[in-house]
């Protein structure tokens, strides 16, 4: 009986689909979200659609789980298990929300519009349209940061979406394959399985740290002969690696990262990249050529041409640099009514998911006191009772006053290989700093609990499960 009541329940909930959902009223406000991330999707999840039209225009119709990412480069984790359509989310709304998928080209401040263009390979008879807004949230993340380095974009990859994922595997194995063909030089295969990552940031370290699982737990079986000359090398540009992190945890992981044959060069920076080698400048000033197969790039963020071409139009108040410069309201400095957040905005927080879906949250609250407030002054103007109206304009003065974002930290936590973690939490009085198999799990739980839906929660579960018993697919 509960069985039945919990699916009955499960089908009434899951049946929310645009037709039984009021459509646009032309009475209300829209809000335009640029993207699908971090920051949007929390936006979207709490948005109160009885209040406004809600759009979203993304160039890709799905939120990315990015801490599972570099899980995905070796096929611990499929891609699919963390992706979740962009639709499965807008589906409870109250009001239907309009999702193009496509990218924002350009922001109009003035015309308070944004033009986009449709983004995918087949294209139809039209292909750009211009949407008004009341209020534009801006949530397009950041774009990789190559310094200008020569040869970076064309020889590199980089690890923020799914393609970029998929891109690594299979140069992976394209490397591995290349190094096994019959009467290969000795100095081709030593190249073909150089794999170097640059950035020792969390992502370089994760990427490295799942490369060396890959190694260890799949490649030493299925190519014996190759897997010992496999060489992984992380570069950093600073003395040490994963800077955010606590002094103990880097030590930590650089100790662990030599147990594990992973060589680090700090105070190293790459200078050049070319088809198979890179130039770097090494601690004591000299030039040295680095040959590779694989180059994954990680060094970091900068922002986006449409972030950069908005911030071109308020030269007064926007420089161009890491991001939109907002106030701790989330609004952009220098406009009434565009918000910037997660890795698109320049704040006092890092570029994390964890500072961008907790400003997507916020901006759902304040959007709701702007409406709550619209309405009061609506009341207000009509109002001929003076009584009434002093106590309305009591309650609008509470309602105008929107309390500032605050951001909680929950703490940092980070993969570094051999079923090891870091962790960095903010727990008590101070900081609490944990590594190893312990942190492991609790990693795992952790993300496991953060995943969006219960569909993915019980993919990435399954995904984990199959790694242990079946081992890694090392198919192409
Ligand atoms: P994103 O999540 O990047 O979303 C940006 C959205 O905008 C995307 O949907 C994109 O398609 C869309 N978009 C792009 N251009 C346009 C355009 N022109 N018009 C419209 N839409 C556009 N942070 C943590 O806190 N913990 C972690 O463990 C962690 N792990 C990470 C692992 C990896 C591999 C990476 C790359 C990042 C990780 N991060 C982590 C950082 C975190 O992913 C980012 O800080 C977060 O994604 C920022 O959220 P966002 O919404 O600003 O941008
Ligand atoms: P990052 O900015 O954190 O690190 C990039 C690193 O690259 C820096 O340490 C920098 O010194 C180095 N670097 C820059 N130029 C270089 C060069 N030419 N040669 C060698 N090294 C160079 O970038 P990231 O790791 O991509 O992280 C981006 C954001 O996402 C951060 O805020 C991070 O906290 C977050 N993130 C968090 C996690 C996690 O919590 N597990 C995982 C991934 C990303």
């Amino acid at each position: 009986v509960v069985g039945g009541i919990a699916y009955s329940g499960y089908v009434l909930w899951d049946a929310r689909h645009p037709p039984l959902q009021a459509p646009f009223d032309p009475e209300k406000k829209t809000i335009v979200i640029l993207g699908s991330g971090w920051g949007s999707t929390s936006l979207l999840k709490s948005i109160d659609t009885d209040l406004y039209n809600v759009v979203v225009v993304s160039p890709r119709n799905y939120f990315l789980f990015t801490p599972l990412l570099p899980s995905c480069t070796v096929g611990t984790v499929d891609i699919r298990s963390i992706v979740e359509p962009t639709r499965f989310i807008t589906r409870h709304k109250t009001r239907e929300v309009k999702v193009f998928e496509a990218e924002c080209t350009e922001i109009d401040p003035v015309n308070k519009t944004v033009t986009i263009a449709d983004n995918s390979e087949i294209k139809g008879s039209v292909n750009t349209s211009t949407i008004p807004y009341d209020y534009l949230v801006i949530g397009v993340g950041a774009t990789n940061q190559t310094f200008g380095i020569k040869g970076v974009q064309e020889h590199a990859l980089f690890l923020k979406e799914v393609w970029d994922a998929q891109k690594i595997r299979t140069r992976l194995m394209d490397c591995i394959e290349t190094a096994g063909f019959p009467e290969q030089a000795p100095e081709e295969i030593d190249r073909l399985l150089h794999m170097i990552v640059v950035g020792g940031g969390p992502t370089g370290v994760e990427y490295a740290a799942e490369l060396h699982d890959f190694l260890v737990e799949d490649l030493t079986t299925w190519y014996p002969e190759l897997a010992g000359k496999l060489k992984i090398t992380l570069i950093e540009a600073l003395p040490n690696v994963l800077p955010a992190f606590s002094k103990q945890l880097i030590d930590y992981t650089e100790a662990s990262f030599k147990e594990q044959n992973i060589t680090i060069h700090t105070k190293t920076m790459v200078k050049e990249v070319h088809d198979k080698d890179i130039t770097i400048q090494q601690a004591d000033g000299s030039l040295a050529k680095m040959p590779y197969g694989l180059l994954v790039w990680a060094t970091g963020n900068t922002s986006r041409p449409v972030v950069r071409n908005l911030m071109s139009k308020f030269p007064a108040t926007q420089k161009v640099g890491r991001g939109l410069v907002v106030d701790d309201w989330m609004r952009m400095e220098g406009s009434d009514d565009i918000y910037a957040i997660g890795d698109a905005s320049a704040s006092k927080y890092a570029p994390t998911a964890q500072v961008a879906s907790q400003q997507g949250k916020y901006l759902a609250r304040l959007f709701s006191q702007l409406a709550l407030r619209d309405h009061l002054e609506q009341d207000i103007a009509a109002m001929t009772n003076e009584e009434e109206k002093q106590s309305k304009l009591r309650r609008l003065a509470k309602v105008r006053n929107v309390k500032p974002f605050h951001y909680s930290h929950q703490g940092s936590l980070a993969y570094i290989g051999s079923d090891k973690a870091i962790a960095d939490l903010p727990w008590g009085s101070g900081n609490v700093a944990s590594g190893g198999v312990a942190t492991y799990v609790f990693w795992r739980s952790v993300y496991l609990s953060n995943l969006f839906s219960l569909r993915n929660r019980s993919l990435v579960a399954t995904d984990w499960i199959k790694k242990n018993v079946l081992g890694r697919d090392i198919s192409r």
